[in-house]
């Protein structure tokens, strides 16, 4: 059990040094295969070293001693036609096999044609669909998959580096299994679009996503406005982040909406994606997030999974193209925060993990410590903010808040 930001906010207990309050510990499974560093573009931003270096760094600091391993099963045409079109399933075979495809998204250059790409493809939605199983079944409180998170892909096309929509595909398996009802949250940078648009006609599934304002980013969805459709109006919710958004501002509108909506709405479950291209350095967006801001929305998601979902947490990768400075910190923290014993900032970076990383010929400054060294401010919103960011918070609060018996202008909702 984790006390999240409303404990770190009034200081209940002494803190530890990431600023929360931890009792005892989770149980809690990885889904990792390196098979999954088969999901590659070549030339890309993408690129699986993030993943390699991650799980590297996770071992290295005893986190991955803490969790149980699962090896991935590829998602079998079945499970993947509960999200995508059998049309599309073809042209991924056909593409596998032929470098000169082009379409359905593919052959592009967000979305290039690689070898296996298939299989790769169908390995990481697999590895999400188990993670859901092993959460739902109860065999682990909480279940990671940071090769998950490909949020953009759509029924009959891949967008934006996502080839198969795995998110997708663990929602319906919860489904499908039982859950009565499941939350979505979406940290990346970029609007969870592709996960939105699955289920905006479904009153069963709540997503929201907190990103990167899209008049200013890919992929120009994810607007207030939003909200679903016929029953389903009120579950898609939508945060619309100015450019420069900090660790503070973001913390700010994240406990604005995130708690009461995901607790109005009372899931059976918390499926969260938790792309960190949200990272001051990261080349493909604009936010100004630090690793030490990431690991405190992390640390804030796992405990509204405790307080608001029966524990259940079921927490996907995504986005971040820091491939060595940002996503293994902060994806060992989200490794690491999943069972119960959230590494310190303050902790040193191994020097086997650095000395791997100069034995590939990898210049450039790497981190010293887990954390930058910010403790991020934890400042609870208020209405009237004439900021963008308090008019972007207050946009959302307006547009969805009435439509969950909330009221938008009283800030212990
Ligand atoms: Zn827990
Ligand atoms: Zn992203």
């Amino acid at each position: 059990m984790i006390t999240g930001l409303d404990a770190a906010a009034g200081a209940t207990g002494p803190p530890t040094p990431g600023g929360y309050g931890l009792a005892m510990a989770c149980s809690a499974a990885a889904v990792w295969d390196e098979g999954y560093l088969a999901y590659d573009f070549g030339e890309h931003p993408l690129n699986p070293v993030r993943l390699e270096l991650t799980i590297r760094l996770a071992r290295e600091l005893g986190v991955l001693d803490r969790l149980e391993l699962l090896a991935p099963r590829p998602a079998d045409e079945a499970q993947l036609l509960t999200a995508h079109t059998g049309d599309y399933l073809a042209a991924v075979r056909a593409a596998s096999l032929d470098p000169s495809f082009a379409g359905y998204g593919l052959g592009t250059d967000d979305d290039p044609v690689f070898p296996g790409m298939y299989d790769a493809s169908a390995l990481i939605a697999g590895g999400s669909a188990m993670a859901a199983g092993q959460v739902w079944d109860g065999r682990s409180e909480h279940a990671v998959n940071i090769a998950g998170g490909l949020h953009h892909a759509m029924p009959g096309f891949a967008s934006g580096f996502c080839v198969f929509n795995d998110v997708v595909l663990a929602i319906r398996a919860l489904l499908a299994a039982g859950a009565g009802k499941v939350a979505y949250v979406d940290i990346d940078v970029h609007h969870g679009d592709g996960v939105q648009a699955a289920f905006y006609d479904d009153p069963r599934v709540l997503t929201i996503s907190l990103h990167q304002d899209p008049r200013t980013l890919f992929p120009g969805t994810g607007h207030p406005s939003e909200l679903g459709r016929g029953a389903a109006q009120g579950t898609a919710v939508n945060i619309a982040l100015p450019p420069g958004t900090d660790d503070a501002g973001w913390l700010r509108a994240f406990g604005a909406v995130v708690p009461s909506v995901v607790r109005a709405f009372g899931p059976d479950v918390l499926v969260t994606q938790c792309g960190c291209d949200t990272h001051h350095e990261d080349p493909l967006a604009n936010l100004e997030l630090s690793v030490d801001g990431q690991r405190t929305a992390i640390a804030a998601l796992h405990a509204l999974a405790h307080e608001a979902a029966h524990g259940k947490w079921v927490a996907l990768g995504g986005g971040g193209y820091g491939v060595i400075r940002c996503v293994p910190r902060t994806w060992t923290h989200l490794l690491a925060e999943a069972t119960g014993e959230p590494v310190a900032p303050e902790t040193l970076v191994p020097p086997a993990w650095a000395d791997y990383l100069r034995g590939r010929g990898i210049r450039g400054e790497l981190p010293r410590t887990m954390g930058e060294g910010r403790e991020p401010l934890l400042i609870s919103w208020a209405p009237g903010g004439e900021s963008w960011l308090d008019r972007s918070i207050g946009a959302t609060r307006h547009a969805v808040f009435p439509l969950l018996g909330l009221d938008p202008d009283d800030p212990r909702d």
